[in-house]
């Protein structure tokens, strides 16, 4: 035991002398080695990748992830719309903003294709998911059936898969389906999106007791996510609780459905704001 705990270094080292531990980052191609040392821990992605797709920081929402800027960090609290209307899921789990490099990276892996950034994507998850329950499965969120059959894929499913493998969690797509063909979502206002979901998702009874993650890669005005937690919910799943990838910014000028949030926690005091060494829980278990 003492000769391999000895041993186990050296090798390591020469292994990474020979170069016969380097690695292909998935997003830019970029030979790397695997350390500890310069946070490409991922495995799956290169040090200046991971630097370009920085976890989102600070306070926020625990419902929906919705930044509060200048708040106490740790501070608990619910934005105006969580306070006024709560979501039906429990807790949430969010990456990063939807901006930049991470925008480009979903983008790169919604629509071209390129399912291999999946199992890049879903180790940036692994902190976040710290603040939530192990479920008894995972559910992608569905897309549309008619745009399941022109794209040809499910990118969302191809994350689920990659975190299951990850965590050692089953992945149940057969407990969420989307059969009707709505206009996408993304075209759409807020209103227009709770019309047209309005009952577009179908869950089998045998979703009864099960507590899940929905998982989704990215969080927008969260309509498609409540109208799928309530489809779960009325199937009788346990508890919901909404995993996503990313979340748009939310600034209130820029998003006319969105109202200025309504408790805010306490703000920080100047210089008293300790920057945070990892991302903090949107959502803690009730
Ligand atoms: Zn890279
Ligand atoms: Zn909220």
């Amino acid at each position: 035991m003492i000769f391999l705990e000895r041993i186990g270094p050296a090798l390591r080292g020469l292994t990474r002398l020979l170069g016969l531990d380097e690695r292909r980052c998935l997003r830019c191609g970029a030979a790397f080695a695997p350390s500890d040392d310069d946070g490409t821990v991922d495995g799956f992605l290169c040090a200046s990748c991971l630097a370009a797709l920085p976890p989102m920081r600070g306070p926020r929402c625990r419902r929906c992830a919705h930044p509060f800027p200048g708040a106490a960090p740790g501070a608990p609290a619910l934005c105006g719309d969580c306070l006024r209307t709560p979501p039906p899921w429990r807790g949430m789990a969010c990456y990063g903003r939807y901006e930049v490099a991470l925008r480009d990276f979903l983008l790169d892996f919604k629509f071209h294709g390129r399912f291999v950034l999946a199992d890049a994507a879903a180790p940036l998850l692994l902190d976040s998911l710290l603040c939530l329950p192990l479920p008894d499965a995972i559910v992608p969120m569905p897309l549309p059936l008619s745009r399941l059959r022109a794209r040809g894929y499910n990118q969302v499913q191809e994350l689920a898969l990659a975190l299951g493998r990850l965590l050692d969690l089953p992945v149940r797509p057969d407990l969420l389906l989307r059969p009707s063909c709505d206009a996408p979502q993304s075209r759409l206002h807020a209103k227009e999106r709770r019309r047209n979901l309005h009952g577009s998702f179908i869950a089998p009874a045998h979703a009864g007791g099960l507590r899940l993650w929905l998982l989704d890669d990215i969080f927008t005005t969260g309509s498609t996510a409540r109208a799928a937690t309530q489809a779960l919910l009325s199937a009788g799943a346990g508890r919901v609780d909404l995993v996503t990838l990313a979340r748009t910014p939310l600034e209130p000028a820029a998003r006319p459905d969105r109202k200025p949030a309504l408790s805010l926690p306490p703000a920080a005091t100047a210089g008293n704001a300790a920057p945070e060494k990892r991302p903090e829980c949107a959502g803690n278990p009730d």
